[in-house]
């Protein structure tokens, strides 16, 4: 079975600098894995564990791959993927996808699996990147791909040879829904600690070379990726001002009830 991760580096700080097409000047920023990845990578480590006493030696030779597109720094979080207990790790990494959009993004992605990977089962995605936060791209890859997909997933219940289930989350409770590989899946927080890296993996993942794939090795043109391949234009990009007035304080509840109807009535 074959499994692949998709994780997005983000910054680790507050400090954001925008570059001059209004985006986020991403280049020499220290990072981190979006939290969510981390817990979709631990969805498939979950998997690769119980499939261990499978009977079919196809599900019990299980192999997840880290895929990130981003810069060549980005190496860094797919080390980070393989001490986690991921067997490799792929960089989509090219000066021509910078720029991208969601829409560049995922069709950058879905063609690397559609011609390095062809013969994937799952895709597990974080439900958002806490940067961009748009949500956007793991549907986006399941469309390029043509396969069901399963968003906002909480955890799953339970693999068959050809399908899971997976516990959606939504606003007014929950559902299970049942999924046929190939699919794609888009993860929540999930309800435990989620997996760090382990001594053995550490090891393993410095002793691993990423694998570095450009426009020319995923079957399309410098028209389609980065910042050429991007409907959407950023016209400016702006901190939201904070005005939240003086702070009054209340001695009691009446008093508290009481500015509350001022406020409403003004
Ligand atoms: P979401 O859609 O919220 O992410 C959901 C999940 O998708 C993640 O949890 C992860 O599993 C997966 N995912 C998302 N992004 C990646 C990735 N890169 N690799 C692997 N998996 C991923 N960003 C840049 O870094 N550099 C740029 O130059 C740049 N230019 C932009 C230009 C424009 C016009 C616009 C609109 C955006 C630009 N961005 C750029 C932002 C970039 O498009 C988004 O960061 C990216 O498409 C993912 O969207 P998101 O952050 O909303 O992720």
């Amino acid at each position: 079975m074959k499994i692949l991760v998709c994780i997005k580096q983000i910054p680790d700080t507050t400090d954001i600098k925008w570059t001059e097409n209004n985006t986020i000047q991403r280049e020499g920023l220290e990072s981190v894995i979006n939290p969510y990845d981390i817990f979709a990578i631990q969805e498939a480590l979950n998997i690769k564990k119980i499939l261990r006493s499978a009977q079919n030696d196809d599900m019990k030779n299980t192999e997840i791959t880290a895929i990130s597109m981003g810069p060549l720094q980005a190496q860094d979080i797919l080390k980070k993927a393989i001490a986690m207990g991921c067997d490799n790790a792929v960089l989509l990494s090219d000066k021509k996808f910078s720029g991208a959009d969601t829409y560049a993004t995922a069709k950058t992605i879905s063609s690397a699996i559609k011609t390095n990977f062809p013969d994937f089962d799952l895709i597990f995605c974080g439900q958002f990147a806490i940067d961009g936060d748009t949500a956007q791209t793991g549907p986006g890859i399941a469309s390029f791909l043509n396969i069901p997909q399963v968003t906002f997933v909480k955890n799953i219940k339970k693999y068959e040879e050809n399908s899971l289930y997976a516990v959606r989350e939504l606003e007014d409770g929950f559902e299970t829904v049942k999924v046929e590989f190939p699919a794609l899946i888009c993860v929540l927080k999930g309800d435990y600690e989620p997996v760090r890296p382990t001594i053995q993996g550490t090891i393993k993942a410095q002793n691993t070379k990423i694998r570095i794939l450009g426009v020319d090795d995923i079957g399309l043109t410098s028209d389609d990726v980065g910042i050429k391949g991007s409907p959407t234009y950023v016209s400016k990009a702006f901190r939201p001002e904070h005005n939240r007035g003086e702070c009054s304080y209340c001695s009691d509840i009446d008093e508290l009830a009481n500015k509350i109807k001022e406020y409403i009535n003004e």
